[in-house]
């Protein structure tokens, strides 16, 4: 048992002051990573500054037609708020797609984006691991790595990042607020999430001291033409081997505009834009979705146990741009559990 203090904030300033007054606090929202981090003895927080209760709990729509959602939003009233589930149905869809209902009621917008990766070495501190100990080793590059990256891997990591939630706010454009000591900042999805490169320990660019306050969704939604195929080992409570997030703008046959986000296969959601390119303009069909994927793969690279993931995620990207060709998402069944 490691001993730590607990505080709990009233305001984003009270946060803010909380956490610069102690450099290995933590936040702590919903808890679902966090908790199991500590026990784990891979977090060892010495403060715990509690914003479950701050109020970033709304979802509002914005001037220019999209949507600002609170930080602290639960993943479970995101998914299910009629205004996500009727114009930003990919969202919900994956998000529904990630974890368990109880996980879901629990876990914030927040906390989903800063959650940590599942490469098992990361959660076994008698293994060498950069992510968790910086310049101990990569133990998953020869070891057990089937759930590990094709794409954007480094030599030092080689970990995905787990989340379903950030696959779709990737390929949706979302935008991260984020408040600091030095202020506030907007920070572009694709800016969010780091690359492992060599300094696999930072996951994100959030600055030290800074927190999650909203996400804020652009009009656009692509309500029709959308799908999030999610391919795992077991059908639900279970975190991706690939999953794929696409969205359509079609013009008859055409693809005027074409979003497309990978997960669990890079250490962020993973968007190419020559592929998404290579959509626009051209008919929505089986040669246009193959020519993609191909482009998107191009340098991918399997290790012993992950190869299989770059002709999963070939064929899962292809299926993922038909159904949502075809305005027939994946089935949404977890919509029924509420
Ligand atoms: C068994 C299990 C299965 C799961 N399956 C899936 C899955 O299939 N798909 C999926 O996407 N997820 C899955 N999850 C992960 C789950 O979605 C995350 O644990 C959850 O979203 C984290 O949110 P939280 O609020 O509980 O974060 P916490 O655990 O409270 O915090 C996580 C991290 O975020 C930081 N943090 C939290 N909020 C903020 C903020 N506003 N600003 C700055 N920092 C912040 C904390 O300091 C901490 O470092 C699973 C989790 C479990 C335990
Ligand atoms: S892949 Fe990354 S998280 Fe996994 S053992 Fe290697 S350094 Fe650690």
């Amino acid at each position: 048992m490691i001993n730590f203090e607990y505080a709990r904030a009233n305001n984003v300033a009270d946060a803010l002051r909380l956490i610069a007054a102690d450099p290995a606090a933590k936040f702590i929202a919903g808890g679902t990573n966090l908790i199991d981090l500590m026990k784990e003895d891979v977090e060892r927080p010495t403060r715990l500054v509690d914003i479950s209760r701050l109020p970033l709990k709304g979802i509002e729509e914005t001037a220019d037609g999209g949507l600002r959602i609170g930080a602290l939003v639960p993943n479970s009233d995101l998914a299910y708020h009629p205004l996500i589930e009727a114009r930003y149905p990919l969202l919900s869809s994956a998000i529904l797609a990630g974890a368990s209902q109880q996980l879901r009621n629990m876990a914030s917008t927040g906390g989903n984006l800063l959650q940590r990766t599942r490469c098992f070495y990361f959660y076994d501190p008698a293994t060498p691991c950069n992510k968790r100990e910086p310049g101990s080793g990569c133990s998953a590059i020869a070891g057990i790595n089937r759930i590990c990256g094709i794409l954007g891997t480094s030599e030092e990591c080689i970990a995905t990042h787990p989340s379903d939630m950030c696959v779709a706010l990737a390929a949706l454009e979302a935008k991260v607020h984020v408040a600091g000591p030095a202020g506030e900042r907007v920070i572009a999805f694709s800016d969010f999430h780091r690359l492992p490169g060599n300094t696999p320990q930072l996951d994100t660019n959030l600055h030290p001291n800074e927190i999650v306050t909203a996400i804020t969704l652009p009009a656009q939604g692509f309500a029709r033409n959308y799908s999030y195929l999610k391919i795992r080992d077991r059908l639900s409570y279970a975190f991706a081997l690939v999953s794929v997030a696409a969205a359509l703008e079609l013009e008859g046959d055409t693809i005027k505009q074409a979003r497309l986000a990978l997960g669990g296969v890079a250490h962020k959601p993973w968007r190419d834009m020559a592929a998404e390119a290579a959509l626009r303009g051209q008919a929505a069909n089986h040669a246009t979705f193959r020519h993609a994927a191909d482009l998107l793969l191009r340098d991918a690279r399997g290790y012993a146990h992950n190869a299989f993931k770059i002709d999963l995620a070939r064929r899962a990207i292809m299926r993922t741009l038909a159904q949502a060709a075809k305005a027939t998402p994946q089935s949404q069944s977890a919509k029924k559990i509420r």
